[in-house]
């Protein structure tokens, strides 16, 4: 399938170095656990919490949305948990792609459920106009608007994630 450069590699690094000084300096001092959302925030997240320079606690959730290929269902089973305990501590949900919302939606309720500090919300990307649910996204890497993005963890049928650089498939 032909592809489209939308993200290279460098402009994702010097982004998420802006984003960890922010998150860095508004949580210092404060007990953090950065959670990233498997698959598809694997590397983003690797790379962000690298360049945090607070002391924090990782660990990561699995949502798997039914159905496969581009559009999610909105029906969300958890496969991996979350194991560390997170009562009581700031949690930062490190995720790819908010598109519709829906994930993220059903991640915040379930986590709020077990009493943290409080959850905020970093994602690499937000594709806002598709969104179905409100989402507070807190750090946000980019805007983007041109269809269906692969590469640097995000796939397509489980295609393309590990490519260094984002694209949009062209169809
Ligand atoms: P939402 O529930 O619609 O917000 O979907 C979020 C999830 O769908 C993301 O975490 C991605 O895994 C996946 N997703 C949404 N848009 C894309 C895309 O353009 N490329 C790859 N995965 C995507």
């Amino acid at each position: 399938m032909e592809r489209e450069l939308i993200l290279s590699r460098k402009r994702i690094v010097s982004r998420i170095k802006e984003l960890a000084r922010e998150i860095s300096s508004d949580y210092t001092g404060k007990k953090t656990v950065f959670i990233g959302i498997l698959n598809g925030a694997v590397f983003f997240f690797a790379d962000l919490v690298r360049e945090v320079t607070i002391p924090t606690e990782i660990d990561f959730m699995r949502a798997a949305s039914y159905g496969s290929g581009m559009s999610s269902s909105g029906t969300v089973r958890f496969t991996k948990d979350v194991e560390i305990p997170i009562k009581d501590k700031h949690l930062i949900l490190v995720e790819d792609i908010v598109d519709t919302g829906l994930t993220l939606t059903q991640i915040v309720r379930n986590l709020e459920e077990r009493g943290p500090q409080s959850i905020k919300i970093c994602a690499l990307i937000d594709k806002p106009e598709r969104r179905e649910v409100e989402v507070p996204i807190d750090y946000c890497g980019f805007q983007i608007r041109e269809g269906f993005l692969i590469g640097y963890g995000l796939d397509f049928n489980e295609q393309y994630r590990s490519l260094p650089d984002i694209y949009a498939l062209k169809q």
